[in-house]
């Protein structure tokens, strides 16, 4: 597994880590992002800022979501948020020690802080957010917390790009505040 340090030093070649454990679980979170990402694409509400995230527990899915800021009207119904809250729920538990979270684009700093503050054991992430991403960017969350989970960032990183560059193209009304 990949550190947020060593992610960011490593630029995004995590596949340059062949060891026969790490290849047999890149396979399944591989398989999990690649059912997350396919969530966006038959997606057919266009209002929403098209990220989708996932809890998975022994690599099967407990709780799946897409970003609900203008269904729930609320600026914090991030994807990540709301897959976290299904979750504990779901658990009926306070931490997620034994979770992996699946998201499309680099967790911001509201989301960052809350897989800290539950715990989260790894996250996995498409696409890269020089904007407000605050994992190898920005805030930097790891970096600093007494939390320190595994942290793979890159994964179909330019297919999750395209998705979010043809929404910001196609809705002119919303300002892309997550890529370059
Ligand atoms: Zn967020």
């Amino acid at each position: 597994m990949v550190r947020a340090s060593a992610c960011h030093a490593e630029g995004r070649g995590f596949k340059s880590r062949r060891s026969r454990h790490y290849c047999s679980h890149v396979m399944y979170f591989e398989s999990i992002m690649e059912e997350v990402i396919s969530r966006i694409e038959s997606d057919s509400n266009t209002a929403e800022i098209p990220i989708w995230a996932a809890i998975a527990v022994n690599d099967e899915i407990i709780s799946i979501s897409g970003n609900m800021v203008e269904q729930q009207r609320s600026s914090l119904m991030h994807a990540e948020f709301i897959v976290v809250l299904e979750a504990l729920q779901k658990l009926q538990t306070k931490y997620l020690c034994e979770a992996s979270l699946y998201v499309t684009l680099e967790p911001c700093v509201l989301c960052s802080s809350v897989l800290e503050k539950v715990r989260i054991k790894d996250i996995f992430f498409g696409a890269y957010s020089p904007k407000t991403g605050a994992i190898v960017h920005g805030a930097r969350v790891f970096e600093t917390s007494l939390h320190k989970p595994n942290i793979i960032g890159g994964i179909q990183e330019e297919r999750c790009s395209r998705i979010l560059k043809k929404f910001f193209d196609n809705n002119s009304e919303y300002v892309d505040d997550t890529m370059n």
